[in-house]
């Protein structure tokens, strides 16, 4: 029987993390699946699993990767989970890797595929998308986390049952958590919801640049997201960056304006079902990887589209 830690947002099961149910279901065997903290029994009522595990507790109200990696290890041992799997979000990938230190084991990051067996054979992403690794897993209990958006979900379904419990929980535990959050701006749609991402790099020269990706993103009811070379001359924040070292998304389309195409940046859009390039040069990496292109200015092209849609009405 293998665990899978759920995560959980405004009382559902986030994307990710079916995707990681989808996978631990290829290992065979029943599914039990660890929901922590608040709004975590109204989402395990939507959870697919033969056991549902909800952990409640006053100070599971904020994040505490210790906490959770102490809740996933003593539940694994209780149950006798063979396997933990997890989403490969940032979240639950702090919280597994602590969990495989405080186990001794290893862990596999970033699965895409597993095939059951001693050892488990799974291939995973490597090198920020750019290879795939064929690898064999030799553990006592195998820890696995899964690559956002690498696999589909599980389809919607309901636990066998749902169980909840108070963990114990040393002060230790509880020494790296959440202490503040910062709200992004109201109103827009989240990075990583949108079905349109409207990305901004280097070429759109300046911070105040943005309001033509801005614009265009906003009559598309999509979210703006940029390359590092933005993030790093301060233009963006870094909550907006699209990469390996940024967000990983999958919307439906992804309009990339001035950015090069590094492969340490599509690491974070490959998901993306299409991919749209506005780029001045034809020869830039961006268009070995883009369904659509168009070769020109960004700052020519992404007003005449805005101005378009308006005159349609949008
Ligand atoms: C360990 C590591 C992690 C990294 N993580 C990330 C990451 O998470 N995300 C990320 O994005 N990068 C990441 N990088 C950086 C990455 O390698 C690139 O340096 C970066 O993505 C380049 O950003 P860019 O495409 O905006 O800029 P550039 O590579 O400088 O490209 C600018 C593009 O704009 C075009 N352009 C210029 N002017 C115009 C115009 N007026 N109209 C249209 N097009 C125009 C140019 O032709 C060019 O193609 C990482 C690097 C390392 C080493």
């Amino acid at each position: 029987m293998n665990l899978v830690l759920v995560e959980h947002a405004d009382g559902v099961a986030t994307d990710v993390s079916l995707q990681a149910l989808a996978l631990a279901e290829g290992l065979g065997g029943d599914l039990h699946a660890l929901l922590i903290g608040q709004g975590g029994a109204q989402a395990a009522q939507g959870v697919p699993a033969a056991v549902a595990h909800v952990a409640e507790h006053d100070a599971l109200d904020v994040f505490a990767p210790d906490a959770w990696a102490a809740i996933v290890c003593g539940l694994a041992e209780r149950i006798g989970a063979t396997a933990i799997v997890a989403p490969g979000s940032e979240r639950a990938t702090d919280a597994m890797a602590r969990a495989a230190v405080r186990l001794g084991e290893p862990l596999a990051a970033n699965c895409t595929a597993v095939t059951p067996g001693d050892p488990i054979a799974l291939t995973r992403v490597r090198w920020g998308g750019s290879l795939l690794e064929e690898a064999r897993l030799h553990a006592g209990r195998a820890l696995l986390t899964v690559a956002p958006h690498a696999v589909a979900p599980v389809g919607p379904g309901s636990p066998g049952s749902i169980e909840t419990f108070t963990p114990e929980l040393a002060e230790a535990d509880l020494v790296v958590r959440v202490r503040d959050r910062v709200a992004p701006p109201e109103g827009g749609v989240s990075l990583a919801d949108a079905k349109v991402v409207v990305s901004g790099g280097r070429g759109v020269g300046s911070a105040e640049g943005f309001a033509a990706i801005e614009e265009l993103a906003s009559l598309l009811g999509g979210a703006v997201g940029c390359s590092r070379a933005v993030t790093m001359s301060g233009w963006r924040p870094h909550t907006d960056q699209v990469g390996q070292t940024g967000n990983k998304i999958a919307p439906e389309i992804y309009i990339a304006c001035g950015v090069s195409g590094a492969t340490q940046h599509i690491a974070g859009c490959k998901g993306a079902k299409r991919i749209l390039a506005v780029n001045t040069d034809p020869e830039a990496p961006i268009m070995s990887v883009a369904d659509y292109a168009v070769v020109g200015d960004l700052h020519e092209v992404l007003p005449a589209i805005s101005a378009e849609l308006r005159a349609r009405g949008r």
